[in-house]
């Protein structure tokens, strides 16, 4: 008999948008005539954008000629998408095209990064969070089993409610790996230049490693939130950021995204020598990943084009739209809510005594509107419902009205 990795077993059986779906479905067979609009859902809707599409075609001619066919790329991502990325997003930030690597999306890069520490390395999350951070940490068997309420005894959860504006403060007990994420999912919260540069100041101070996660820095329409991580005076030392092509440019189905690992961020080895990360990260990737492939490179090179960016700029623009959309339409309802300005999140906070699951059913079978139990994010999501503005238009305007006059 081969022995498994128990660790697995620790993980949550059911999967959070598995029971939603479930719920959902169940819904469908009760009332066939009433149509569910999904505001719940974390995938975009808006096709692709035309430069995208072009680039896309451009790069699938190439393959059908002897010269133009490409076979295995270079592991860490091509030359022309590496500089396109450093040159459109982190000018003057000190970010060498060396330092990108790119991947198949942020979710297989923040679920693989930890593999290059420790086992016995202690986790810090924000509660409520993006699920794989915990879940790839519980895997690995930094986490040990979970308490009654979902919580896993070996993490460090930094609660982010009402109380602190969903900003989470400073752990008590030093961790060696924080995940931040800003623009957040699921709050919609944002950390100011001052905020984020307490973190840094803390994890240079107590030899931290910050995964910082900016898959939503597109959406940020506030000035002076910071974009990068990379912006606050030495965080180079101390920061890995991840980004992705799926909420800014519609690539949740081709697949694009990158992880920037500055030479100067290192871990401890053997002695407590200072081991530079990139090293690490770069074998790992030769040694499990053969490259993302050229055409959806070229498709992501796309998107740091003027015209490129004018087009995924529109799409956002609608998303962000539809958010305060939601965002009006519950707080018609005398709601209170946050996020949605700097993120396509919107975060609903429930009359007291109300839990995110009932309100959940009664949104789904009174109103046919599907959306996401705060507390599927961990248990400080609780009392809280998130809604996301990556409907379509037409969807989110009839679920608004369907809102209206709602009884809570
Ligand atoms: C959607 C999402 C990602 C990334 O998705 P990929 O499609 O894997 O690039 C990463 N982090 C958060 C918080 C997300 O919501």
């Amino acid at each position: 008999m081969s022995r498994i990795n128990a660790h697995y077993l620790d993980l949550p059986g059911s999967y959070l948008f598995a029971e939603i779906a479930r719920r959902v479905q169940e819904h469908g067979a009760r009332d066939p005539q009433k149509r569910v609009i999904r505001l719940g859902i974390g995938d975009v809707t808006a096709p692709l954008p035309p430069s995208v599409i072009s680039a896309l075609h451009q790069a699938v001619d190439e393959q059908a000629r002897q010269e133009g066919f490409r076979g295995y790329g270079p592991e860490q991502g091509y030359a022309f998408l590496r500089e396109a990325i450093v040159r459109d997003a982190y000018q003057g930030l000190g970010i060498d095209p060396d330092d990108v690597f790119i991947g198949d999306g942020a979710k297989e890069d923040l679920g693989n990064f930890q593999e290059i520490f420790d086992q016995g390395c202690l986790v810090a999350i924000t509660d409520p969070v993006y699920p794989v951070y915990a879940d790839s940490n519980v895997m690995a068997g930094r986490a040990g089993p979970a308490d009654s309420l979902g919580r896993f005894q070996g993490l460090i959860y930094l609660p982010c409610t009402a109380d602190n504006n969903f900003r989470p403060d400073l752990p008590r007990r030093r961790p060696d790996l924080i995940y931040l994420c800003y623009p957040n999912n699921p709050t919609g919260a944002v950390l100011s230049r001052d905020d984020l540069a307490r973190w840094v100041g803390y994890a240079r101070e107590q030899d931290c490693v910050i995964f910082y996660d900016a898959a939503y820095e597109a959406y940020i329409t506030e000035p002076g939130i910071p974009r990068s991580i990379y912006e606050i005076p030495g965080a180079r030392e101390v920061a890995v950021e991840f980004r992705s092509y799926s909420k800014t440019a519609g690539f949740t189905g081709l697949r694009c995204g990158f992880a920037v690992v500055p030479s100067s961020v290192r871990g401890r080895g053997p002695g407590n020598a200072l081991v530079p990360l990139r090293d690490l990260w770069l074998r790992r990737q030769t040694t499990k990943y053969n490259g993302c492939p050229y055409i959806i490179q070229r498709a992501a090179e796309a998107t740091h084009t003027p015209q490129g960016k004018k087009e995924t700029r529109a799409i956002i623009a609608g998303y962000q739209e539809n958010a305060r959309r939601i965002r009006e339409g519950f707080q018609t309802l005398g709601l209170t809510v946050s996020g949605g300005v700097n993120a396509p999140y919107v975060w609903v906070r429930l009359p007291t005594g109300l839990d995110s699951w009932g309100f959940f059913d009664a949104l789904l079978n009174r109103l046919g509107i599907a959306g996401t139990p705060g507390v599927g994010f961990g248990p400080s999501g609780e009392g809280h419902f998130r809604l996301t503005g990556f409907g379509t238009s037409a969807d989110t305007q009839e679920a608004m009205e369907r809102l209206k006059g709602f009884n809570i």
